[in-house]
């Protein structure tokens, strides 16, 4: 008996104005093989595992065929590179269709690395298996941290070889995500000079994510305010888990408020508020302490891309704009604030806990003591195995921790408890991600699959996480990573 893959599309981006996306043709791979199924996801999205396996439904994840109902396209976006405005589009990705998913909701299923579009500009189209991996270790770890991220549904060895610096193994990624839209895909609709077009962007993106407000009296500065909100609580979760995205552009910067876009992004070991990986970020642009500041500087042109449906006044326009743009230092202040008060243990506010908290990171940056290891042992209450152990200023910080603590009911263990819930015991460190992809290219996955095991509920404390998720012994103080 041959039962249904499950896929379920209803294709709302397809019938926005065509101006926003190409309908495609597919750009078939010679021999397609699944390396990576995603099982938990499989069933949330309503599909069938043991069909999803089977060589049609590879087919359809590698964008050699259709799935029934779906409609592949390219969408259309624009976007600030490293503060330089560019038109972009998905150069290497295909939307192949909406998932409705058995509990009703709505997800984007896109094929990356699925070859040319008219977006493409002078790229091939084409991803290499390592970085595709890449993306589904990192974006499965945010998922596991309670980060809102894009997913990844499986991942598929094309059989082709791409060329790059040398040739490598060619692949496919199924992200999954709550949609596509982008500050970009607003930018690249104000271009258009249409506001016709901006206002079916916009209304589409409140039907879509915000429909809660479509019948308030200004729903479109209402829109802003609400992409303002998850944003200031995303980038403070990135913050407080020492996530360094890598490349902020604006086009990288979606409206529903998950992470999306894993390339040159990885967490940091040793603290420093300058650190970057990026191979391409010589600037520090998108520093791990720039983080914040570069989420203001996208929302603003996010800000700009609206102000024709803000107000007919110009000027009146930039005013709520500008009203807005300061909530977000505001609540972004405030969620970091909650974070670090998880992670301290911090029960009920007080007036010098901004100031421990600063302290400590001060005392931490200027040893380069490593970020998730610092929080673990405060939780697990080690601090005879903490290297800040020997050092006078921590110690003497330790004191006036512990005696926040002490003060508060419940004490000690009590906060313990939240500091569980708050600092995980494990993260996709450098060298694990590294290792595990380097056997999965050389054909062993056992590697990552044990990563992705520890990875999927980081707060468990179990003693095989907690052995597992140690800082290295050597941190390579050159590690880069590549778009
Ligand atoms: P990113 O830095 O990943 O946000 O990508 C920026 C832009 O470059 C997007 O429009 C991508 O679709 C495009 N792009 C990246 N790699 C390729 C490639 N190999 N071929 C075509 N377009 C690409
Ligand atoms: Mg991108
Ligand atoms: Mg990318």
């Amino acid at each position: 008996l041959k039962k249904d893959t499950g896929w379920n599309f209803d294709n709302s981006y397809a019938r926005l104005p065509e101006v926003f996306y190409s309908k495609m043709t597919l750009n078939p791979v010679s021999s397609p093989r699944l390396v990576k199924l995603n099982q938990d996801l499989v069933e949330s999205l309503g599909l069938n595992k043991e069909q999803l396996q089977r060589q049609e439904s590879i087919q359809v994840l590698s964008g050699n065929d259709i799935p029934e109902g779906g409609f592949p396209l390219a969408e259309a976006y624009a976007g600030h590179q490293f503060g330089h405005p560019t038109m972009l589009g998905d150069g290497r990705a295909m939307l192949i269709g909406e998932q409705i998913t058995p509990a009703g909701e709505r997800f984007d299923i896109q094929l990356k690395g699925s070859g040319r579009t008219p977006y493409s500009r002078g790229g091939d189209g084409r991803a290499a298996l390592k970085p595709m991996l890449r993306e589904y270790i990192i974006s499965e770890a945010m998922h596991g941290l309670g980060i809102p991220t894009t997913r990844s549904l499986a991942v598929i060895a094309t059989g082709e070889q791409i060329v790059r610096e040398k040739d490598l193994p060619g692949a496919i990624l199924t992200r999954v995500a709550a949609s596509h839209l982008r500050v970009g895909t607003f930018q690249y609709a104000a271009s258009l000079d249409s506001k016709e077009d901006l206002k079916a962007l916009a209304d589409y993106a409140i039907d879509r994510h915000f429909p809660a407000i479509a019948k308030d009296e200004n729903h479109y500065v209402e829109m802003f305010k609400e992409v303002i909100k998850r944003q200031a609580a995303l980038i403070a979760k990135w913050q407080l888990v020492g996530f360094i995205h890598g490349v902020m552009n604006t086009d990288n910067m979606t409206i529903s408020g998950e992470t999306i876009d894993y390339g040159p992004c990885a967490f940091m070991d040793s603290f420093h508020l300058d650190t970057v990986f990026s191979s391409i970020d010589v600037q520090g642009r998108y520093a791990y302490g720039n983080q914040p500041k570069m989420a203001g500087w996208n929302l603003a042109r996010f800000a700009e891309s609206l102000l024709p449906l803000f107000h007919d006044d110009v000027e009146k326009a930039v005013e709520l704009a500008q009203a807005e743009l300061y909530e977000f230092n505001t609540l972004y202040q405030q969620h970091w604030l909650d974070g670090m008060r998880g992670k301290l243990g911090l029960e009920g506010e007080e007036d010098k806990d901004a100031e421990l908290m600063e302290k400590l990171l001060g005392i931490m940056q200027n040893n380069r003591a490593d970020f998730t290891d610092t929080f673990r042992s405060l939780t697990l209450g080690e601090i005879d195995k903490m290297e800040l152990s020997n050092n006078p200023a921590f110690m003497e910080w330790y004191k006036a921790w512990k005696e926040r603590i002490d003060r508060q009911e419940g004490g000690e263990e009590n906060a313990r408890e939240q500091m569980k819930r708050h600092n995980p015991v494990v993260i996709p460190r450098n060298h694990r991600v590294e290792a595990a992809l380097h056997a999965a290219e050389n054909g062993d996955l056992s590697v990552m699959e044990e990563l992705l095991q520890m990875l999927s509920n980081p707060y468990a404390y179990t003693k095989e996480q907690i052995e597992y998720g140690v800082a290295p012994q050597q941190v390579n103080p050159s590690y880069q990573t590549y778009c």
